[in-house]
Parts: C-alpha cells; sequence; structure tokens
C-alpha cells in the first residue's frame, strides 16, 4: 500500500463497488469463506423464491435473524472513508452489493443497491415497496393477506434493470473504480466493474486475497478494508 501514492484530487468522478467484505469488520458475516452464512445455511432453503413460496415463515425467521444481526452493527471505518469522499465529491457513486444498509447509516447518499436493501419489503401481489426496519417484522403480511418478502436479490432473482444502468453508466462515466471485498464471483455484478477497466479508469481493488478478477485492476492492495480506505483517503480529498 506505501507504494501506491495516489492522490484523490486528481478524480472527479469515482466509483466504489463494494462487497461483503467492507462490511465484515463491522461483525457481518461474509457469504463465503470461514464464518460465511452458507457455510451454516444452506441458500435453498433461505434464500430463493421456491423456499419462500415452500415455507415463507422458515424464511422469515432466518432473515429476522439476519435483521438483528445486521442491526446490532454499526458502520466502520471503511464506510465512513467513502461517505466522507462522497462528502467533498459529490459525484461519487457507491454500487455496492451489500443489503445491510451500513453505507447509508455512515452517511453515504448516492447508493446503488445491486441486490436490494434487508430494510425494505416487497408485496408482490400489489407491486408495492416499501421501508421497514422493525426487528422483528411484525405483521408478517401485508394489509392485502400476502406475505411481504425481503426486497432484496435472492438466488436465482433477476437483478432490477434500472440499478443496472445506472450503474453501468456511472461504471463508464467514472476516472477512478475502487473495488472493495468483494470476491468476484456473483453475476452479473462481478462483470460490472469491466467496463470502468474498458472505459480507461484508474482501477483498485482492496482484498485481504486475490480473487478471480484480480488480474483486471492496476492496482491491488492487500489489506483490510477499512485500514485500506483509510489510508488511501487520508490526503486531502477537495
Ligand atoms: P463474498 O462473501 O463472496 O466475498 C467477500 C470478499 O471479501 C472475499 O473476497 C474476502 O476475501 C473479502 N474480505 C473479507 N474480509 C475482508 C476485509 N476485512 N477487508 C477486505 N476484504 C475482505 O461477498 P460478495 O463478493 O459481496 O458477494 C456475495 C453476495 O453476498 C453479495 O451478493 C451480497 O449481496 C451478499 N452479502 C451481503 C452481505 C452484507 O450485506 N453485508 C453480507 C454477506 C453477503
Amino acid at each position: 500500500m506505501d507504494e501506491l501514492k495516489l492522490d484523490l484530487r486528481d478524480f472527479h468522478r469515482i466509483v466504489f463497488f463494494t462487497g461483503a467484505g467492507l462490511s465484515a469488520e463491522s461483525g457481518i458475516p461474509t457469504y463465503r469463506g470461514h464464518g460465511g452464512v452458507w457455510a451454516e445455511y444452506n441458500y435453498e432453503d433461505f434464500a430463493c423464491q421456491q423456499a419462500f413460496l415452500r415455507d415463507p415463515e422458515k424464511v422469515w425467521d432466518f432473515h429476522d435473524k439476519r435483521r438483528a444481526k445486521v442491526a446490532a452493527c454499526e458502520p466502520n471505518a471503511g464506510h465512513r472513508a467513502i461517505a466522507e469522499v462522497q462528502r467533498t465529491k459529490p459525484e461519487t457513486v457507491i454500487i455496492t452489493q451489500n443489503i445491510d444498509g451500513l453505507h447509508q447509516r455512515a452517511g453515504a447518499t448516492n447508493v446503488i443497491e445491486l441486490h436490494g436493501s434487508l430494510w425494505r419489503v416487497r408485496c408482490e401481489d400489489e407491486d408495492l415497496v416499501v421501508p421497514n426496519d422493525q426487528v422483528p417484522i411484525e405483521p408478517r403480511r401485508c394489509t392485502c393477506g400476502a406475505y411481504w418478502r425481503p426486497d432484496i436479490v435472492w438466488f436465482g432473482d433477476m437483478l432490477d434493470p434500472g440499478n443496472i444502468e445506472r450503474a453501468i453508466r456511472a461504471l463508464q462515466k467514472c476516472d477512478l473504480l475502487i473495488s472493495v471485498g468483494t470476491s468476484g464471483v456473483v453475476y452479473p455484478a462481478a462483470d460490472l466493474p469491466r467496463i470502468a477497466m474498458e472505459s480507461g479508469a484508474t482501477t483498485i481493488e482492496i482484498n485481504l486475497e486475490d480473487t478471480r478478477v484480480s488480474r483486471l485492476y492496476q492496482h491491488r492492495i492487500r489489506h483490510a478494508a477499512s485500514a485500506a480506505l483509510a489510508a488511501l483517503t487520508e490526503t486531502p480529498i477537495c
């Protein structure tokens, strides 16, 4: 990291592309690797539409637990550093695969949540999406009688095309892409950073280890996200 002398004042349209590794230091487990959620739970029983149709109560029990876990966690220095860059450079866009809402709790605003949010629910019968931060959620049904479902992208779900479009536009325009704590294995999100690379942006990957997309990045920082982001952004940025 010492060798990477990057002055954020040289960049005007920054995109942060973030994944579960950013929130790991807040105490939220990643999905893969040691301690990962899918080492303990089978996603086919808890995180896909078929599971929800089979047993909505069981799926909600799982998501209530996830909500309780996330509600007890705080944004870390990495989330705060990103929000601070955005405060100084309002064109900064955050594209996240995380569903935890920690970017917003750290003060960030322009956040594209590719995989939805734990803090919204959706009534599919009425095509209605509303914020909801109850833990546990009560009642689990909308007034129309249908179950609420978490407004998150489960295995097998499509991503919101509007979100993908916004992400693509931001990546096409950006001059600096900083990818943080993502394994690059969940598609189609994993392929998005390639757009910034092909558009000629400077690209940085922050991760504890190499990923299957590491070779695409010009700079690779092998540090914990919070320390790396704090160091990267400690130079004056206005
Ligand atoms: P992932 O679990 O596949 O990979 C996490 C990556 O973060 C790994 O490459 C790991 O090496 C790295 N990492 C772990 N700790 C780190 C740290 N302290 N600093 C830097 N890097 C660190 O996560 P993903 O790529 O985001 O994709 C998984 C999917 O999981 C996403 O769709 C996301 O919706 C979902 N998810 C979200 C949350 C959350 O909202 N916090 C948590 C778990 C999973």
